[in-house]
């Protein structure tokens, strides 16, 4: 959730950062305006590097997209291209750049990975070189060009051209809602900088923050986004097993920890296929989540999960549990269409029962680690197995080991 709401606000901090540190730079020293123009090179190509390290080939030729970008425009700035067209060199970055960074979001992955991707390094060549030939070796045909097309003024800024680059972030935003990738994050954040160093072309240091702050972001993207990876469980959502492991650390002593399972899973998956029961698991995982006393839920592998409690009262524990089971119970999971029905029965939908059994331990001096404990709820869930599973089985340590609530059962 925390990461959700960083990742959610990086393009917030940017747009502020590309507001802010222009001024806060005016009249600085020379050395460092001169260090601050060279900066969005360094920081893209550390991003590019960043990226290819963690395997996120789509980030990578954003990232590129962006560093021709800024090229161009500093090429302009510092003047070694024949001056005077920069109202053309603005049109043309509003009309080729958003495009291209839309068409490297959302390009199959297959095409922008390491053995395919030539595909991707000839368009992002062929769109440069028609820019280069438009912009260096027939400006005044091209700015003709564009002046005869109804309704698109060359202006300063081009306006036109700044509601389409407006326009294309609506598919970053979108995609960002449907998938929540980082190579939607990164697309968005190409655009809001490209948007940043047009109109603040002639803002001194405007487009070197804008660029050195996507440079820096995307950066900050990749790492939340290998935290994610290394944290949480991608089906699910839930924390994984190495957060259990590092989190149990923390824990007080004579924690609760209960190991949850779905019944008969196998059947479920044999009969309505391994997608459905993909979504089963993500539905449970959710209810799952939903347990009260303070549970935090973890995705252990398969269809087994574990709830940690930081209480050491057992009463309140095996409430939560028993109410998220009795949840997870009688939720109605519909099923629109058995894979193995036709087509044309799509409209027809089955209602099926998924139930969990639970097995609930207290952390005891005898447990030395993780895998102590989850033994013993491994024993208490065996236990609930074999009284009929849907139940939660609670081990009471010597002498009165076990307590079964649930189907009939009442709590203590
Ligand atoms: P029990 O009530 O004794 O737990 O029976 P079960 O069928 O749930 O247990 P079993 O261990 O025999 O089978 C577990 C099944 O869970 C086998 C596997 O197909 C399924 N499974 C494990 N991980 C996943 C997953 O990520 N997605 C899907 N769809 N199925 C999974
Ligand atoms: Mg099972
Ligand atoms: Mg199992």
């Amino acid at each position: 959730m925390l990461i959700r709401t960083v990742q959610g606000a990086l393009p917030v901090l940017l747009c502020s950062l590309i507001l802010l540190l222009p001024q806060l730079l005016a009249g600085s020293h020379p050395a460092i305006m001169n260090l601050v123009t060279v900066l969005p090179w360094l920081l893209l190509c550390a991003a590019w590097l960043v990226s290819r390290l963690y395997a996120q080939p789509k980030v990578s030729f954003i990232l590129l997209v962006s560093l021709v970008a800024y090229s161009i425009l500093e090429l302009y700035l510092q003047q070694l291209l024949p001056f005077g067209h920069n109202e053309l060199m603005l049109w043309l970055l509003c009309l080729m750049v958003p495009p291209l960074i839309i068409t490297f979001e959302l390009v199959p992955d297959l095409m922008a990975g390491e053995s395919n991707n030539w595909k991707c390094y000839l368009l992002l060549a062929s769109v440069l070189a028609l820019g280069a030939v438009l912009l260096v070796e027939i400006p005044a045909t091209s700015e003709q060009l564009l002046s005869s097309l109804p309704g698109l003024d060359l202006g300063d800024p081009p306006l036109a051209g700044l509601i389409l680059l407006v326009t294309s972030m609506t598919v970053p935003l979108a995609m960002l809602f449907q998938r929540r990738e980082s190579v939607d994050m990164a697309a968005l954040m190409a655009l809001l900088v490209l948007g940043f160093g047009v109109c603040g072309f002639k803002v001194e240091s405007m487009p070197e923050v804008a660029f050195s702050a996507m440079g820096v972001f995307t950066i900050l993207l990749l790492l939340l986004h290998s935290y994610r990876l290394a944290f949480f469980d991608t089906l699910t959502g839930l924390r994984n097993r190495r957060s259990l492991e590092s989190m149990l650390n923390d824990l007080p002593r004579g924690f609760h920890l209960a190991m949850a399972d779905v019944d008969h899973f196998k059947q479920f998956n044999d009969t309505y296929g391994h997608e459905v029961g993909d979504e089963v698991l993500r539905l449970v995982a959710q209810l799952l989540d939903e347990v009260e006393g303070g549970g935090k839920v973890y995705r252990l592998g398969g269809e087994e999960f574990v709830i940690v409690f930081r209480s050491r009262t057992r009463g309140c524990c095996a409430n939560a549990l028993e109410n998220v089971r009795r949840k997870v119970a009688s939720y109605p999971f519909r099923i629109r269409r058995p894979l193995n029905q036709p087509v044309d029965h799509d409209k027809q939908e089955r209602v099926e029962q998924i139930t969990v059994s639970l097995g609930l331990v207290q952390q005891s001096i005898d447990d030395r680690h993780l895998d102590d404990v989850l033994r013993r709820a491994d024993a208490a869930l065996y236990r609930a197995k074999n009284r009929g599973r849907n139940c939660l089985v609670v081990d009471n340590g010597r002498p009165f080991p076990w307590t079964i609530i649930g189907r009939g059962h009442t709590l203590p």
